[in-house]
């Protein structure tokens, strides 16, 4: 069967399968949920974003006054720096393992390079059909989002929260973001999978089975609608605009380190830095399991949670093809 690549065919397969964490166990484990919180949401991409919101609200954001009329050469500087930071994290990626290569092929997913001549990509080049999704249609819905929100603010449309008033509603808030996003991509998600939905859309970001940190976002127009729709519950809850901001960077920045088809960096050819989403790429591969994503484990819910073992893709296979022989498609 050629549909269904394998591990087994040279890519990286991590020793461990894909686990629920520890903040859904029974009995609660406190001790390993703040060690998940601590180092498997947080540390280090999560920090890097909370850091990345705090200096775009200090330094990289027009002031709110500025903001009350919704005006071109400020929505212009907020893609701009939407478009910069992302090109600085995905372009980046791109450059340390597809173009040095830095580090060969250690921890990635696929022996595969990506296509540089195929006609499911505009230009036949993945990268740059790639990079133009992410930036022309990606950047802007997101930065369009961002702007109204803004301009809700600065209106007094929408409440907001200084941290001085609720530091500890504010912190978990900022926490919260990651469980939002997560709940909020599973949902709309698991309806871009509706054939129609499907066709039209989604189908673009599943052009990319082998992936690279430029497809994170790298979505059809219609799907960065739905996608970045997560900015609509601070209109109604009120936060901080550093959390909107981190919002903003988790839903456009996270995908490029998510979609870098490498699961682990290494620096100087040794430290290694958790990357790529195991849980996702096999979404890429497989299409119809893992709609969502770990920290809000709604795929176990539904059972749809494949762990990535060898033994759970045979048996998956196996389900897969007794599915087609039933619809009455042979198998190849
Ligand atoms: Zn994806
Ligand atoms: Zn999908």
């Amino acid at each position: 069967m050629t549909e269904i690549p394998t591990a087994s065919r040279g890519g990286y397969q991590p020793p461990d399968p894909i686990e629920v964490p520890p903040l859904y166990s029974w009995p609660p484990r406190p001790v390993a949920i703040l060690r998940w919180i601590t180092t498997g949401l947080l540390f280090p991409w999560g920090l890097v974003f909370i850091a990345l919101a705090l200096a775009s609200w200090h330094f990289l954001t027009p002031s709110l006054d500025r903001m009350a009329s919704l005006e071109i050469w400020w929505v212009a500087l907020i893609w701009l720096r939407n478009a910069a930071l992302l090109t600085l994290v995905a372009g980046g990626l791109h450059w340390w393992l597809y173009i040095r290569r830095a580090q060969g092929q250690a921890y990635k997913y696929h022996t595969r390079w990506l296509a540089t001549d195929s006609r499911k990509f505009l230009w036949g080049d993945q990268v740059r059909d790639n990079m133009f999704w992410s930036l022309v249609s990606g950047c802007t819905i997101w930065s369009l989002y961002e702007s109204v929100t803004w301009w809700a603010y600065a209106n007094d449309l929408i409440p907001q929260m200084e941290w001085s008033a609720a530091p500890l509603y504010l912190a978990i808030m900022t926490i919260g973001v990651f469980f939002w996003s997560t709940i909020h991509f599973y949902l709309h998600h698991r309806a871009l999978h509706w054939p129609p939905l499907f066709r039209c859309s989604h189908e673009l970001h599943h052009r990319n089975v082998n992936t690279g940190p430029w497809t994170g976002i790298a979505m059809h127009p219609l799907e960065h609608i739905a996608y970045f729709s997560v900015f609509l519950l601070w209109w109604v809850v009120p936060v901080h605009p550093v959390i909107v901001l981190l919002t903003g960077f988790y839903q456009g920045i996270s995908p490029a380190v998510s979609h870098s088809g490498f699961d682990q960096l290494m620096v100087n050819g040794r430290t290694q830095v958790k990357a790529g989403d195991l849980f996702h790429q096999l979404h890429h591969q497989y299409f119809n399991v893992n709609y969502g994503n770990t920290p809000t484990p709604l795929d176990k819910l539904f059972g749809t949670w494949l762990d990535g073992r060898p033994e759970s893709l045979a048996a998956f296979k196996q389900r897969w093809r007794s599915q087609r022989r039933q619809a009455g498609v042979p198998n190849t």
